[in-house]
């Protein structure tokens, strides 16, 4: 099947290494400032922190050891040699300048280590903090991903994400032309959006400065609010089946911009947390081959339904 029809992430990585390269997901257990009270309190409705990790990441390690386990983990698996610490779980830039670059620093004296992704809010970045990022990156690669989730407003209200649309577009801007790359993080699905909103996110992204982009369908999960209004009121949300989400995907990947490298289509929540669309434990690697599938079949290729869009 031809590897054309989108940017993917593992063609983008292993062009840029020069061979595979392996993330190893760490938890700092900085927090969020959307469940201390500093942005909001309980969260996004839909988090379940506990989604977020591998079993061998846990804040009470430090990265080094997490970073270790990791590897060793992996390294049973895969051939790599070479290693992205990916700060994954909460908010990754949410502590002291001074822990920040400690931590950061810690994750590349590892050996193998080549590089940080690092995930956080678009409201936990800094010009100074950006300007630690560039620095980084004049000797290693860097990736900051934001979670965008929504490019609307209301949604991101609905769902007490806690920071705004323009707040994301200002934490952009304060990140781009600064030698990172820069991902972003949505979620399609969320309650009160309907399929042209949906569609409309792949314009306003493509507006974005970014390199990445991971998409994610909404899974509700438990012990979160979303867990609870879905119970309470289930006809507030239209969650995809299968089939719907990867002709859904295979029609958005049309309209992203070209060059926007496209990290994953889905995610998988653990069985024992997910509440709903029960999809029957499919793989992300399936679905992505299944959109590919149906973006031949649809004559559909990434960016050929691209619309311009303000400048984000
Ligand atoms: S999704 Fe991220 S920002 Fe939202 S509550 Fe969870 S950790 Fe905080």
């Amino acid at each position: 099947m031809s590897q054309s029809l989108y940017s993917d992430y593992s063609s983008y990585i292993r062009k840029l290494f020069g061979e595979r390269v392996q993330k190893i997901s760490l938890n700092t257990g900085y927090g969020c400032p959307n469940r201390d009270g500093t942005r909001g309190y309980g969260g996004c409705t839909y988090c379940n922190i506990h989604t977020f990790s591998p079993d061998y990441c846990k804040p009470q390690k430090s990265v080094s050891q997490q970073l270790s386990e990791g590897i060793q983990f992996f390294s049973a698996r895969y051939q790599s040699q070479k290693y992205l610490a990916y700060f994954q779980s909460y908010t990754n830039t949410y502590a002291s300048f001074d822990l920040l670059k400690q931590t950061y620093e810690e994750a590349l004296t590892h050996p193998g280590v080549v590089g940080l992704v690092v995930g956080t809010r678009p409201d936990c970045i800094s010009d100074e903090i950006a300007a630690m990022f560039s620095d980084l990156a004049t000797r290693c690669y860097v990736s900051v991903e934001l979670g965008v989730e929504s490019t609307i407003n209301r949604t991101l209200e609905l769902v007490n994400r806690c920071h705004t649309f323009e707040e994301t577009q200002d934490a952009y801007a304060l990140l781009k032309n600064r030698g990172m790359d820069l991902g972003a993080h949505i979620i399609i699905g969320l309650p009160g959006e309907n399929e042209e909103d949906m569609l409309r996110h792949a314009d306003t992204l493509s507006a974005l400065p970014i390199q990445t982009l991971k998409i994610h369908q909404l899974q509700i999960v438990k012990h979160t609010r979303m867990a609870m209004q879905y119970e309470q009121e289930p006809s507030m949300f239209r969650l995809f089946d299968l089939e719907a989400y990867i002709d859904f995907m295979a029609r958005f990947t049309a309209r992203l911009r070209s060059d926007i490298v496209i990290e994953r289509f889905s995610s998988e929540s653990p069985d024992r947390l997910l509440i709903a669309p029960k999809w029957n434990g499919i793989k992300n690697f399936e679905i992505s081959h299944r959109v590919k599938k149906k973006m031949m079949e649809k004559g559909l290729y990434q960016g050929c339904d691209f619309r311009n869009s303000k400048e984000g």
